[in-house]
């Protein structure tokens, strides 16, 4: 494989209905297994889908425990993040002895070689490499929770897995390629395409992807491409199929490394693909479903970072505690200053509801029979923003010696706390693996489902009388009970009584989540069709639910963890009380922006930045050349 410099071009730009139909298309449209976060939004709470909170399989635990001590060990004595970060390289002899733990196969079946563990198992993998460093974490999670071993376990033939999966476990690093210049969050502007060869034993793939982590490494990756379009009722369906494409193929050439601000040694790049030939029989799942693949992979595979902020947390409250304790001004331990020792305890009762989320997510991807995709978007959301908070709150916290590098610190004989890389580690969080905005967009269209499924040929323009007169009877129908008993319903004393002390919070999120059920019912009626344009109104909904979903986690985790041993478990209710508390004040804060808000002339004023008529504004700066 060649390096050479990459071309610069314009991106193709997809319409928005283009991209509404791409998206829509690739949805998994059937709820085949109950989910706790879609009856949240039609305003049931159904504590009995995680309460008792899932405990994990005893057996598993025993099965994955030697690995778990050898990788930690091996962590801690073989793996030094400082200098990863200085030289933005992972040496050889770190990807070599996590090949031969077996971290690049923890969940590939044993048959294959893998360790065959479980979700669960695998997290706590993550969070450990993540304590320790953000681009191990980057090279073992894009090859395990998106690259080729999850989809292949997913949706790969029989052939396939016997092919591929035996090198996968043995540290055959793999990446997953969707991004392209003109397609971050919106995949119909696809231009890579493969189509038929003339002998149709292959598919000729040509195009560029972009930022693919591991691509500079990667044996194996899976890459979406765009196929030929189908005709389906007279209207043309794009499609897009996902190629198991081997990096030493001719054709495939690494055309750049991207560098970025934290993840030093991501080995992340730009691949080229020319002509390359790629086998029929390396198709995963079909032709067409390479979206729907990309998604549903997604749906396990984005519970990594919801844990790996987890272990940023705890990192994050470890290194606050020992600060806060030790640093005195003022004549006193700046964790005894009110302003410091606020932002300690919310660190705690956040990392603690943070652990409760991720953890529950893993439990029920493990356990199956749930539909978790709602409950895995909000934990990556929700854990990333939270994570995020966290970091900046621990910058605060150590004062200048936050924003003071590691190496720095060492240098002038102090401890290395490496606070400020983890700042700019874990910033990406936020962006990749589903931008927040487009998380809570993809939260936002299954909550509403089951309304446009009812409702959505009596509001949606374009459908026939007959349509409409269909949708106003299933309306009349459903909304005749649904909507009254939205407001009826007992969730005061003695409801949730086996909660103890958080029974206060669960019987909150009763009543707050009919009231979010009506929210979004108002805001349909309110706003029609529009309503997918309104997307402060639509995401302070899908953050009222992210927040409830946290609270019930957090008092069921408690709850076990008091029933397992009242002593430990009094601390938990006490940091899932605290959480709760907060997170109260937040739902109640986005309730009334529901009601008052300033979104109609914040969006004019941006559209008017977008004119240019606030550019006086930027006066007194040196320019930017055009
Ligand atoms: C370090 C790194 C590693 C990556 N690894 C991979 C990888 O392994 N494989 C891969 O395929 N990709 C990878 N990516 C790409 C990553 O997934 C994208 O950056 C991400 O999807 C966002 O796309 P974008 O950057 O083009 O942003 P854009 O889509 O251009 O979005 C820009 C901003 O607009 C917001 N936005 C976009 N659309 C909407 C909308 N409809 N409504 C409201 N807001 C919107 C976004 O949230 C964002 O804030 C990686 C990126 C980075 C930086």
């Amino acid at each position: 494989m060649a390096t050479t410099a990459p071309p610069k071009r314009p991106a193709t730009r997809a319409t928005a209905d283009e991209a509404r139909d791409v998206a829509e298309a690739a949805r998994e449209e059937q709820w085949a297994a109950p989910s706790f976060v879609r009856d949240l939004f039609l305003g049931k709470l159904r504590m009995d889908l995680i309460h008792p909170y899932p405990e994990q399989d005893p057996d598993e635990v025993a099965r994955a425990k030697p690995f778990l001590d050898k990788l930690e060990r091996f962590l801690r004595e073989k793996v030094d993040s400082d200098r990863i970060d200085r030289e933005g390289e992972i040496p050889d002899a770190v990807v070599d002895g996590l090949k031969e733990l077996g971290a690049f196969g923890i969940k590939i079946p044993r048959e294959y070689g893998g360790l065959g563990l479980s979700q669960l198992s695998y997290m706590k993998a993550i969070a450990l490499v993540s304590s320790v460093d953000g681009s191990l974490t980057a090279l073992l999670s894009a090859h395990q929770s998106i690259g080729v071993p999850q989809p292949l376990k997913m949706f790969g033939t029989d052939a396939q897995k016997q092919k591929f999966f035996p090198r996968l476990a043995k540290g055959a690093i793999s990446a997953f390629a969707l991004t392209e210049d003109g397609v971050g969050s919106d995949p119909a502007a696809m231009e890579t395409s493969a189509v038929p060869s003339d002998d149709g034993e292959a598919w000729i793939l040509n195009g560029e992807k972009l930022w693919c982590t591991n691509g500079t490494k990667a044996e194996l990756m899976v890459v979406m491409a765009r196929t030929p379009s189908k005709m389906v009722g007279g209207k043309e369906k794009k499609q897009i199929t996902a190629f198991i494409v081997e990096a030493d193929w001719p054709g495939v050439e690494i055309a750049h490394r991207c560098h970025f601000m934290g993840l030093k040694a991501l080995y992340n790049g730009v691949i080229r693909f020319t002509n390359v030939r790629v086998p029929k029989e390396n198709v995963l799942w079909g032709e067409g479903k390479g979206l729907k693949l990309a998604l549903i992979t997604l749906n396990t595979g984005r519970l990594t970072l919801p844990i790996s902020s987890v272990a940023a947390g705890k990192r994050c409250l470890e290194i606050a505690r020992r600060w806060s304790a030790e640093r005195v001004q003022w004549g006193k331990p700046i964790g005894k200053h009110d302003a410091i020792a606020q932002k300690l305890g919310t660190m705690a009762a956040n990392t603690f509801a943070m652990e409760a989320v991720a953890e529950l997510c893993g439990a029920m991807a493990e356990r199956g029979g749930y539909d978790i995709r709602l409950e895995a978007a909000i934990a990556k959301l929700y854990n990333s923003e939270a994570g995020w908070r966290i970091i900046d709150d621990t910058v605060q916290i150590r004062g200048g010696r936050g924003y003071e590098t590691a190496d720095s610190l060492r240098a002038r004989g102090e401890e290395p706390i490496p606070v400020e890389r983890m700042l700019r580690d874990f910033r990406i969080n936020l962006i990749f693996e589903g931008s927040s905005e487009i998380m809570h967009l993809f939260i936002a269209r299954e909550a509403v489902d089951k309304h446009l499924q009812t409702a959505g040929d009596v509001v949606m323009p374009g459908k026939t009388l007959r349509q409409r007169l269909a949708g106003l009877a299933r309306s009349a129908a459903f909304y005749g009970w649904w909507y009254p008993s939205r407001w009826l319903g007992w969730s005061l004393w003695p409801r949730y009584e086996e909660f103890g002390r958080l029974a206060t919070h669960v019987r909150f999120v009763d009543r707050a989540c009919r009231k979010l059920a009506r929210g979004v019912f108002h805001s349909m009626i309110r706003f029609g069709p529009k309503l997918e344009q309104r997307q402060s109104v639509l995401f302070r909904l899908v953050d009222v639910g992210a927040e409830l979903f946290a609270i019930a986690a957090a008092c069921s985790r408690a709850r076990r963890l008091y029933q397992r041993d009242p002593a430990a478990g009094t601390r938990a209710m006490k940091l899932a009380d605290l959480f709760a508390r907060q997170a109260r004040r937040r739902v109640r804060a986005q309730f009334a922006g529901l009601r008052r808000n300033e979104d109609v002339p914040t969006y004019r004023v941006a559209q008017d930045i977008l004119e240019g008529e606030h550019r006086w504004l930027e006066r007194g700066i040196v320019e930017l050349s055009d």
